[in-house]
């Protein structure tokens, strides 16, 4: 660590490695307390994958199962992903997948943690991590799941439900493209939309599988 110990408020690029690679950011990324999340999560849940990956899916941020495991989409809409990414023919084993924000934000309902959207202060504080990750990983098609992390990473004025499934220009990967987060499919109001939306889902994702599959 460049600095010693993470400082409360210390910013994020002050505690990048010199010379780094996934696995020494994300020792370091354990100990940030860049933005007040630190004191909210179980712990920092940093991006998982291969060193290097064609394929790099971005979400908002951990949920409480993540948060407790300490592992990027394990919980429910991590399992509905790793169906989604079969169905596509993309192997989930090849893939990165991390989120803008890496620590779970939350509210208390009764004995639960819900889910709280991050803002812009705090996507912004943990923005370098996934900075650093891209520039590292280099994937050949980024994937932003969900409104959060495609307006972190395309702009506020993109909109999913309207963009979704294509590719934009961006300097951040040769392709880079945004679809639904998983979480909204498990929260479809009844069977039949739910239907409806993972085959919707999994339509875009067969377009990054031929993207992938197209020689570069
Ligand atoms: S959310 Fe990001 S910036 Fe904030 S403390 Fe956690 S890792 Fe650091």
């Amino acid at each position: 660590m460049k600095n010693g110990e993470p400082k409360p408020g210390q910013p994020v690029p002050e505690l990048i490695p010199e010379r780094p690679s996934i696995p020494k950011v994300r020792t370091v990324a354990r100990g940030c307390k860049a933005c007040h999340l630190y004191k909210r999560g179980t712990q920092t849940v940093f991006g998982e994958g291969p060193s290097r990956a064609d394929v790099m899916l971005v979400g908002e941020q951990p949920g409480d199962a993540e948060d407790l495991a300490g592992h990027p989409f394990v919980g429910p809409a991590g399992k509905l992903l790793d169906r989604a990414l079969g169905e596509a023919a993309i192997d989930r084993t090849r893939v990165y997948v991390t989120n803008v924000v890496k620590h779970f934000k939350w509210e208390p309902r009764g004995k639960r943690r819900i889910h709280a959207k991050p803002n812009a202060a705090e996507i912004g504080a943990c923005r370098p991590w996934l900075d650093i990750e891209i520039a590292l990983v280099r994937p050949r098609v980024i994937v932003c799941l969900g409104a959060t992390a495609a307006q972190a990473l395309l702009g506020r004025g993109f909109r999913v439900t309207q963009q979704r499934g294509r590719f934009v220009d961006s300097p951040l990967a040769p392709l880079v493209t945004a679809t639904v987060h998983p979480s909204s499919i498990l929260r479809a109001p009844d069977d039949a939309s739910r239907r409806e939306e993972m085959a919707a889902f999994v339509k875009d994702l067969k377009t990054v599988a031929k993207a992938i599959r197209t020689p570069r």
